[in-house]
């Protein structure tokens, strides 16, 4: 009960890092266009040194990511946190990391509270009967086992919801909107996604009976998009969904009929308890040990709805393409890369955060992580010490044959490595296209038909030469200052 209770308490501060770190990232992109438009001339870029560029361009003939992606998917396939499938896929990963080749491959195991599906169904009684799409979002409440039937309010944002006075949806099922747009950068994620993060919660403070989200997402199929929702201690966990964005768009038009619309709903997850998962580590070994440690990786686990093979089988899959093309080189690298495999990251980044409790104190250069599919790279962003802004230099040369432009943003983002990364541990970012990613994102259509072998080759072609850069750069990588957390 005691470590369930801290569980959920990790679980709410992640929710609310999340949107902070969105908010973050929404207001450096709007800050810094205009600053960019004045900025003088860049520099000359850095020469390309040949062995750089060879294993680049070698990897843009990589066949190992797409093998991992391939077997993951259909050997393991689904690899929800805290599961039996989740501990078959540390399984499946800690084999196949020995074969390539990897050295100190081991799987570190941590508990965490596990929930898990149920039945769902929903349906419109009136004023026009209707089947409704839906999945529960994680930490979803469950209704009675017959269901509940109830009156929908439609809030269009987050911001209406929460603006409706406190008990003025009791009994009533809640609906909200918050549309998603495609961005370049994932930013409308932050933007749409607090109705997900925060809005059952929200509702739930209102005394609503349940809550069903438009999915979060920008495609038009009739697949909903689950994900973790965020109950604080002393909130009840109310039931709550994502409904497709076509019978997101079909109770918006019901309701502008005029007509009371009245919703049956029935989820019936549960929360197990707590539960084993681990986080699966391989290393290529450098040669100094004095130089720090680069962290990259992505996490193991995935959804329910479908075999995670751009999220984040793909993440996983890239990194360890790369690290292999540098333990192949016949050289070993003047720094240590450990590749880390996360579990539990969708649902709450638990593997993160003992990664961080376990390994925290030892050195690491640098970080980054692989978590926003498979499409190209074509963004760098880098967050280094005074001391490697040389060796910066060299990597956004390297990278610009390949379509990767120099952001002006941070590195070392993302959820796995975010809290070894707080400690003040420099980073890099090699971004992806999130154009097309929410598509398919939570959805049952995240499949490996979705990854596309020539995009995944361009993401190894680009962590190779980032790892052949830095885990060789004779500049010292030392601390940077991070944004407390
Ligand atoms: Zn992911």
């Amino acid at each position: 009960m005691m470590r369930q209770a801290v569980g959920k308490l990790h679980a709410a501060t992640y929710a609310r890092r999340m949107i902070s770190r969105f908010a973050i990232a929404a207001t450096l992109l709007v800050t810094s266009a205009p600053v960019l438009s004045q900025r003088a001339a860049p520099p000359a870029p850095a020469r390309v040194d040949r062995q750089v560029a060879a294993l680049r361009d070698a990897a843009l003939k990589d066949d190992v990511a797409y093998d991992i992606v391939e077997g993951m998917t259909t050997e393991v396939g689904q690899r929800l946190a805290g599961t039996e499938a989740e501990a078959r896929a540390r399984t499946w990963s800690a084999a196949k990391l020995k074969a390539l080749g990897f050295k100190n491959v081991r799987i570190e195991t941590y508990r965490m509270p596990v929930w898990v599906r149920g039945e769902e169904r929903a349906e419109i009684v009136s004023p026009v009967p209707q089947k409704l799409h839906l999945a529960a979002l994680g930490n979803s409440g469950a209704t009675p086992a017959a269901g509940i039937e109830a009156e929908v309010v439609i809030f269009p944002t987050y911001g209406d919801l929460a603006a409706a006075p406190d008990g003025s949806l009791a009994g009533k099922i809640a609906y909200v909107g918050n549309a998603m747009m495609k961005t370049q950068d994932g930013s409308s994620y932050g933007q749409a996604g607090v109705a997900r993060f925060a809005g059952p919660a929200l509702a739930a403070k209102k005394g609503a009976a349940a809550i069903v989200i438009r999915s979060i997402g920008t495609d038009t199929h009739r697949l909903p998009h689950t994900g973790t929702t965020y109950f604080p201690e002393g909130t009840t966990a109310i039931p709550a969904a994502a409904v497709s964005v076509p019978d997101a768009k079909l109770i918006e038009a019901l309701a502008k009929r005029g007509k009371p619309v009245r919703m049956k709903l029935l989820l019936t997850p549960r929360q197990v308890g707590e539960q084993e998962s681990g986080n699966v580590i391989a290393e290529v070994p450098g040669t100094d040990p004095n130089a720090g440690i680069v962290l990259i990786g992505g996490h193991l686990d995935s959804w329910d709805l479908a075999t995670g093979a751009i999220d984040d089988a793909s993440g996983v899959a890239i990194t360890a393409a790369a690290a292999k093309r540098i333990l192949d080189s016949g050289k070993r690298p003047r720094r240590t890369i450990r590749v880390v495999w996360f579990g539990a990251e969708e649902v709450g980044g638990f593997g993160g955060r003992d990664y961080a409790a376990k390994h925290g104190q030892e050195r690491h250069a640098l970080a980054a992580e692989s978590d926003f599919g498979a499409d190209k790279v074509w963004r760098l962003g880098m967050t280094l010490p005074d001391s490697a802004k040389p060796m910066g230099e060299r990597l956004a040369a390297a990278l610009a044959p390949l379509g990767i432009v120099r952001g002006s943003g941070s590195g070392g983002n993302g959820a796995d490595i975010g809290p070894t990364v707080a400690l003040g541990v420099a980073g890099v970012d090699l971004n992806q296209s999130g154009l097309d990613y929410f598509d398919t994102h939570h959805t049952p259509d995240d499949t490996l038909d979705r990854v596309d072998p020539e995009n995944l080759r361009q993401n190894v072609a680009a962590w190779t030469a980032m790892l052949a850069i830095v885990a060789n750069a004779p500049e010292e990588i030392g601390p940077v200052e991070r944004e407390k957390r």
